[in-house]
């Protein structure tokens, strides 16, 4: 039988042999189940490992984390534990179980199960799939739903036919493995997807839900959300969507033609590496620019946004007038300083990919890689001593200072204190 832990990353090899040897040595059962074994078999690189185990998951995780060094956390109320190793490796842990759900979009009840029930109450036959982690069938495939030729047919196809009543969020799930990995929603998903879409299964989020309390949140779209605008394509994904009719899900304001989403990810793909940038925020930024200003901050209302987000995502489609500053013919860096330093960092990296002149491309940059973070040396202390008295007259001349050396006018601290008195004496 073909070992499928044959194709993965040596460190992770090690990690994962340990805890089949602390799975013997308990007498349980352990899988690495879900996405991860889908992405071992078509050989793409994934950090996220969750572990099934047939028997209690935390005692195990325990023994885990003290046999190979890793932090463990531990979540009773869910009987859930996540390991963590200090090379980026984070392993989620949770006993097989069973769900069932008592009403379409209802949370789940959740009971003990053997591995098969665990598998069942996944969104598609790709995500599936376990591998064993137990000596005597260390590498082999658990596949009980075909998921094995649907990823070599490149199909994605859910286990049974309530699946997107029961959880709506696998809609969006759907369409993004379908972008993602290139497959195709094979005709009988599909006709179920566009079936729960008539049925309106998503009343939680687009006004009254009339059967419930428990049904999905707004939150929990939100998550999946925020995954499709993080894949290399959204603008990919969201027209996949809007075809469909299922951008409601997410919110009717949302239609538009994606082209500067479109336009913004060919120039994150070339992005400078130093740049740092927040991928799912820039391209909602995106998305939402051409938002009117009442249902953008609607939108903003009802999805559970920090609060710098919001505020970047706000002062990202009120940027018209920022980028025309930036584009005069001469502008000093202490200039495009000022303009961008009362901008959060997203919105300003957002600016950044929305732009193609290139003048204004190489100011922001300049902000970015340098002058966001210049400081000067000398306080409000030095100020007093030299006879400024305490008040708002301290904290001009500081920024005076600092945007002279912004702009390369002084340079040390003697040269600073030199300027600050020539202003104070002003
Ligand atoms: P990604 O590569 O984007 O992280 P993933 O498949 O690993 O994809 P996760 O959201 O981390 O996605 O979920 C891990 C696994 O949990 C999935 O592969 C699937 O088996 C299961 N899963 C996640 N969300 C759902 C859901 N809404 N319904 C059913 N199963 C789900």
């Amino acid at each position: 039988m073909k070992n499928y832990l044959s194709r993965v990353d040596k460190r992770i090899l090690n990690v994962i042999r340990n805890i089949g040897r602390a799975a013997d040595r308990q007498g349980l059962r352990a899988y690495i189940v879900g996405g991860i074994v889908r992405d071992i078999i078509l050989g793409r690189k994934n950090l996220d490992i969750d572990i099934v185990t047939e028997g209690p998951a935390i005692p195990f995780a325990q023994s885990v984390a003290k046999a190979t060094g890793a932090k463990v956390m531990v979540y009773p109320q869910f009987g859930t534990a996540t390991l963590q190793w200090p090379f980026g490796l984070r392993l989620d842990l949770v006993a097989a179980r069973q769900e069932t759900y008592p009403h379409p979009g209802a949370l789940p009840q959740v009971r003990p199960g053997t591995l098969k029930d665990d598998l069942f109450r996944r969104d598609f036959t790709i995500n599936a799939m376990a591998i064993c982690l137990n000596h005597d069938r260390w590498g082999q495939l658990v596949d009980e739903f075909g998921g094995l030729s649907d990823l070599r047919e490149k199909k994605i196809r859910v286990l049974h036919e309530r699946s997107f009543s029961d959880d709506p969020t696998r809609i969006l799930r759907c369409v993004r493995f379908e972008q993602r990995l290139r497959f195709h929603i094979e005709p009988w998903t599909l006709g179920l997807l566009k079936q729960a879409l008539r049925e309106e299964v998503i009343p939680a989020i687009n006004g009254g839900d009339k059967r419930g309390v428990d049904n999905v949140k707004p939150p929990r779209y939100f998550t999946e959300f925020k995954k499709m605008l993080a894949e290399e394509q959204p603008q990919r994904h969201l027209t996949r969507l809007k075809a469909l009719g299922a951008l409601r899900i997410v919110d009717d304001a949302l239609k538009t033609d994606f082209h500067l989403l479109k336009q913004i990810q060919q120039r994150l793909s070339q992005a400078p590496e130093d740049i740092a940038c927040n991928r799912w925020l820039i391209s909602l930024m995106a998305i939402t620019g051409t938002m009117s200003g009442a249902k953008l901050r609607s939108f903003l209302r009802k999805f559970p946004f920090r609060k710098e987000e919001s505020e970047s995502i706000l002062q990202a489609a009120r940027s018209e007038h920022v980028l025309r500053k930036l584009s005069a013919p001469k502008l000093s860096r202490s200039q495009a300083y000022g303009i961008l330093k009362p901008l959060h960092q997203d919105t300003v990296v957002y600016l950044r990919f929305r732009v193609s002149q290139k003048k204004v491309v190489q100011r922001v940059d300049q902000y970015l890689r340098h002058d966001a973070g210049t400081r000067i040396d000398i306080d409000g202390e030095d100020l007093k001593r030299l006879g400024v008295s305490p008040g708002k007259k301290i904290g001009t001349i500081l920024q005076k200072v600092l945007f002279m050396k912004i702009d390369g006018r002084v340079k040390n601290r003697e040269q600073q204190l030199a300027a600050a008195a020539a202003l104070a004496a002003k």
